[in-house]
């Protein structure tokens, strides 16, 4: 049996379920009105029930792995009943019959669990809230972490062009297997197609990645560092891990993430899935400072600074750009 095959098929059938529900939600309630009123009741029913319906699913399948999880359940317990019962339904329309409330809100809770221990997975039920909202990208993120290295990271993105005029597109990487891309909502357990990085030796030839958000990464330094690298192309902005995927599959060649604040602290549901995707497809990953990404240190990255991906023979080119740039 390949390595971790088990987590993987449990991962895969987790997060489809998963994006079947938040693409249902976005589909029924992300409309003119909800985005002109800045309501985002929607992302939150679709990220608490992403939320439910992932755990559900490695509950079943791994009954004492631990996962850290974006979310758990106190502020839905004291949310509105209408919006509990929003993501009841949500659920229930996912499983085809209605579990009841209380196993809903406990299958939320199980993603407050330590970051530590030998075992855990991460979740990010909707990573790209924003891009959700408008429509655009978004990513189900979810990885298995053991003695502090990702080993299998699982990449749900809905509304990626799945290169047959629809959308929805599978990322899953394991470590030392390879990353693939398969079909999010084709439920085929087909191998999937292996992926890998562009073949970009000099970084002035490369193509940039970044936040849509200037709130989460720094675009004005971002700038500067682009054109201290000689490259001409425009950045490819783009919501949620998805900027993982765009460098797995040679759409960017770069993908920075540069901190807008002395004191954010990356989440490592926000990376790990990612990174592994990146790394097994070829590429490299560490932060602004060149140092590897320490996922041992709990629900964040706390001892890294921002995030550097790259397609792997420029990244040493990229950190010594930055490092002018940023100083230091
Ligand atoms: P993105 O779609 O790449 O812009 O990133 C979305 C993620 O940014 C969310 O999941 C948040 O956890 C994270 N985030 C929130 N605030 C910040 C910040 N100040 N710097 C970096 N990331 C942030
Ligand atoms: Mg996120």
């Amino acid at each position: 049996m390949a390595r971790h095959e088990r987590e993987l098929a449990a991962g895969i059938d987790a997060v489809r379920a998963a994006a079947r529900v938040c693409s249902t939600v976005a589909q029924r309630l992300v409309t003119a009105d909800t985005l002109s009123k800045k309501d985002q009741s929607p992302v939150t029913v679709a990220d608490f029930a992403s939320q439910a319906i992932v755990c559900r699913g490695l509950e079943r399948a791994f009954p004492g792995d631990p996962v850290v999880g974006e979310e758990d359940a106190t502020e839905l317990r004291g949310a509105s009943a209408v919006l509990r019962e929003s993501v009841q339904r949500a659920v229930a329309a996912e499983l085809g019959g209605d579990p009841g409330l209380t196993p809903v809100l406990s299958w939320i809770d199980r993603g407050r669990a330590h970051a530590d221990g030998a075992r855990y997975w991460t979740l990010d039920p909707i990573d790209g809230t924003k891009g959700f909202l408008r429509g655009e990208q978004y990513a189900v993120a979810l990885a298995l972490i053991e003695g502090g290295e990702v080993v299998v990271g699982l990449l749900g993105c809905p509304n990626l062009p799945d290169g047959a005029g629809g959308h929805g597109v599978l990322f899953t990487a394991v470590r030392g297997e390879g990353a693939r891309r398969h079909s999010l909502f084709e439920d085929t357990l087909l191998e999937g197609k292996p992926v890998s990085v562009a073949a970009v030796r000099r970084a002035s030839e490369a193509r940039l990645c970044e936040s849509v958000e200037s709130a989460h990464s720094d675009q004005d330094q971002s700038a500067l560092i682009v054109s201290r690298l000689g490259i001409t192309a425009e950045p490819y902005r783009i919501d949620s891990q998805c900027k993982y995927a765009a460098v797995a599959e040679g759409d960017a060649s770069i993908y920075l993430r540069l901190p807008t604040t002395r004191d954010y602290r990356e989440k490592i549901w926000d990376h790990a899935a990612g990174k592994l995707v990146v790394e097994e497809a070829g590429g490299r990953v560490t932060d602004v400072d060149g140092k590897p990404l320490d996922f041992r240190t709990g629900r964040t990255l706390a001892l890294n600074r921002g995030v550097v991906a790259t397609c792997g023979p420029i990244h040493d080119e990229v950190i010594a750009a930055i490092r002018q740039v940023r100083g230091g």
